[in-house]
């Protein structure tokens, strides 16, 4: 079955107004000339305060889309320092990231809570991009797999089957992430395989097939084309080498 490949940048607490334009605009030149047909879906995640200078720039780029890095699933209301949906859809936001390991292990995320999140966006029309992922020493004592379907269990509790065919699940093994050292592309697409199989389990075949599973965790241009080779790997969500047009370009053409 074929699934539309996703090259997603997670920008994280970098680039003001300025920096922001300055690397969308390099990313917009760079897919210019790439031919459309052949094109992984290209997601930029911004900060919230870039968010608008990005989509200025992209708002007539159909080839590129918005996600935000995080949201808060209240409608509205006294949650100092949160945004709401309906603020992500002033920007024409299309993805929301959550689940990220950083805002599970900083900010003390619940997997409850990112369930909320989940449901919210998906009730505004927008794509949760749910990461999961594991620890050093969760590998280590082979606890990955029964950790992931317990992340992916509870981040999809209440979610229809039609709802999640369409969402997006990022593994990101904690210890690949900005380490600079990526996991092996084999064991990523293995473990991939198993939380395609917990979606099965949970929903159907059909849903597990079409529900699209990127790899994050140091992806860099010069792996991305191993990553891309393997069957179960449907992109990859990327933070350090998608802080700079010239690699993410790579990137993007590395998963054509
Ligand atoms: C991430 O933050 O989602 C990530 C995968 O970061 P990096 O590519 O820098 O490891």
């Amino acid at each position: 079955m074929a699934r539309r490949p996703i090259i997603a940048g997670n920008w994280k607490m970098h680039n003001n107004k300025a920096a922001a334009k300055e690397l969308i605009e390099g990313i917009v030149a760079g897919v210019k000339d790439l031919d459309a047909s052949k094109m992984p879906e290209v997601v930029v995640a911004p900060t919230y305060t870039a968010l608008w200078q990005v989509q200025d720039v992209i708002k007539n780029e159909p080839k590129i889309a918005l996600a935000a890095q995080n949201v808060n699933p209240n409608p509205k209301g006294a949650y100092t320092g949160e945004i709401s949906l309906e603020m992500l859809a002033d920007f024409n936001t299309k993805f929301v990231i959550i689940g990220h390991s950083e805002r599970r292990q900083m900010f003390n995320e619940s997997d409850e809570f990112i369930n909320e999140k989940a449901i919210a966006i998906l009730k505004a029309g927008m794509i949760p991009i749910i990461c999961c992922g594991e620890t050093l020493e969760q590998r280590e004592a082979g606890v990955t797999d029964a950790h992931l379907e317990g992340q992916i269990t509870k981040a999809l509790k209440g979610i229809s089957a039609e709802d999640v065919e369409k969402s997006v699940i990022a593994y990101e093994p904690i210890w690949a992430i900005g380490t600079g050292k990526s996991c092996d592309a084999v064991e990523a697409n293995r473990t991939i395989g198993e939380i395609r199989k917990v979606v099965a389990k949970l929903y159907s075949q059909d849903v597990a097939d079409k529900i699209r599973i990127l790899y994050g965790g140091s992806v860099k241009p010069s792996t991305i084309v191993e990553q891309m080779a393997q069957e179960e790997i449907d992109g990859g969500l990327i933070g350090g080498a998608s802080l700079e047009a010239g690699s993410f370009i790579e990137l993007i053409k590395g998963a054509m």
